[in-house]
């Protein structure tokens, strides 16, 4: 029997293909042992007629291999067809959107030298639920659907995080002085769950304050957890505060699939320029290699990339002169990357994934033992 894992792969539109082949280079070269099945998704499926933007045949694939790579999908605004990235979280019922967002001061230029925080974002309820109505001619009604155990499951998943990741701190963000029903449900659920964890320190914040301090004092933060579209648009402002939107991977996580993707969209502008970054979709392809417990391959392909970032070999979004030494396009900053497999970067902090390993064991016992426990 092959060694290798089954992996489904979509090259995405916009800038997708160039970040995906770049991706695939380096993991390949670094010696992840896959069997790739490639599937077609987004526009171009949609411009053939498909309403969905996905055929029959790459649900098959996703339900055999239950790990999906996938580049950015572009998804028309105020009309067409609807999000596929939505409809992926919902029927493979991911969950949780992990998305860690890392300074690398002095390599690259921030106006934030500490920071190191992951965001955990419910991914299926929300205003995302897709239940919009047109009320009259002139009034249209979008629904916000917060359940109890979609609330516990994110939040009991970002403390479980915590804990597997030795974090020492979960804030929540909510609007429960508006909200005082929905996001009023998550902010009581977080309260009874952080009990659970005292060893875990906890907070929460209004959204609002919360944001403008997490953009002006990012440092003061370690996990987050929030609701899907507060999720959506503070991941976003957080990895480009690091330096650019383009450095940040992503994990997507179900009880039976896991998707993993770069946080940015499919960048239209920059498409078939050979200068997108592919360090977002990299960290998430990383991501999957730990899921699949290929965790030496992960290590080797961060450190090599770490080092590439501090040799100052950049591509245009995170290029400063006189702090950069080389600006790249995607195919040759994949190409620096490989040529650095096997290097480990000399002063930021390098990786090794087989302690997050040992920790998982340790986030086992604690789902464990909170089955035994009820809240409610
Ligand atoms: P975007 O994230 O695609 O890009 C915004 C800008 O950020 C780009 O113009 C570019 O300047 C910069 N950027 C993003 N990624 C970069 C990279 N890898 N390297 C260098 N620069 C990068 O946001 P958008 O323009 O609002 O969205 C474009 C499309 O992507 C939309 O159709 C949107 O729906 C879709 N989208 C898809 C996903 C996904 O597939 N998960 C996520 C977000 C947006």
């Amino acid at each position: 029997m092959s060694e290798n894992t089954p992996i489904t792969v979509a090259y995405g539109d916009g800038i997708g293909p160039e970040i995906m082949e770049a991706t695939l280079n380096i993991i390949n070269a670094a010696g992840a042992k896959l069997d790739i099945e490639t599937i077609e998704v987004g526009e171009q499926v949609y411009l053939r007629g498909n309403a969905a933007g996905i055929e029959p045949s790459a649900w098959d694939s996703l339900r055999r291999t239950k790990v999906f790579l996938k580049a950015p999908i572009t998804t028309p605004q105020g009309g067409g067809y609807k999000s596929l990235n939505v409809t992926t979280r919902k029927t493979l019922g991911l969950y949780a959107n992990v998305r860690p967002c890392v300074s690398y001061h002095p390599y690259v230029s921030t106006k934030h030298p500490i920071m190191d925080l992951v965001i955990v974002r419910e991914n299926e309820e929300d205003l995302y639920a897709g239940i919009e109505y047109r009320q009259t001619e002139d009034v249209y009604q979008c629904l916000k659907i917060i359940t109890r155990p979609g609330s516990e499951k994110i939040i009991r998943y970002a403390f479980d995080y915590a804990v597997a990741n030795n974090r020492k701190k979960v804030t929540c963000f909510v609007k429960d002085n508006i909200m005082k029903l929905t996001d009023g449900l998550f902010h009581k659920i977080f309260l009874a769950i952080a009990k659970e964890y005292p060893e875990i320190e906890s907070e929460v914040w209004i959204v609002d304050i919360g944001a403008a301090k997490m953009a002006n004092t990012p440092e003061a933060f370690d996990v987050l957890v929030m609701e899907n579209l507060y999720g959506d648009i503070l991941s976003d402002v957080a990895a480009q505060i690091t330096g650019s939107v383009g450095l940040a991977g992503s994990s997507n996580i179900g009880e039976n699939f896991a998707m993993f993707e770069a946080i940015h969209g499919s960048a239209p502008r920059r498409a078939g320029q050979n200068i997108a970054n592919p360090s977002g979709l990299l960290l998430g392809a990383v991501m999957m290699l730990n899921h699949i417990g290929q965790n030496e391959v992960a290590s080797k392909v961060h450190n090599a990339w770490l080092k590439t970032l501090e040799d100052g070999i950049h591509t245009y979004d995170i290029f400063k002169e006189g702090l950069s030494k080389e600006k790249v396009g995607t195919k040759e900053f994949g190409k620096a990357v490989i040529a650095r497999l096997g290097e480990n970067p000399s002063k930021l902090k390098v990786v090794n994934y087989k302690k997050l390993e040992k920790k998982a064991s340790i986030k086992k016992e604690t789902k464990k033992s909170i089955k035994q426990r009820k809240i409610w």
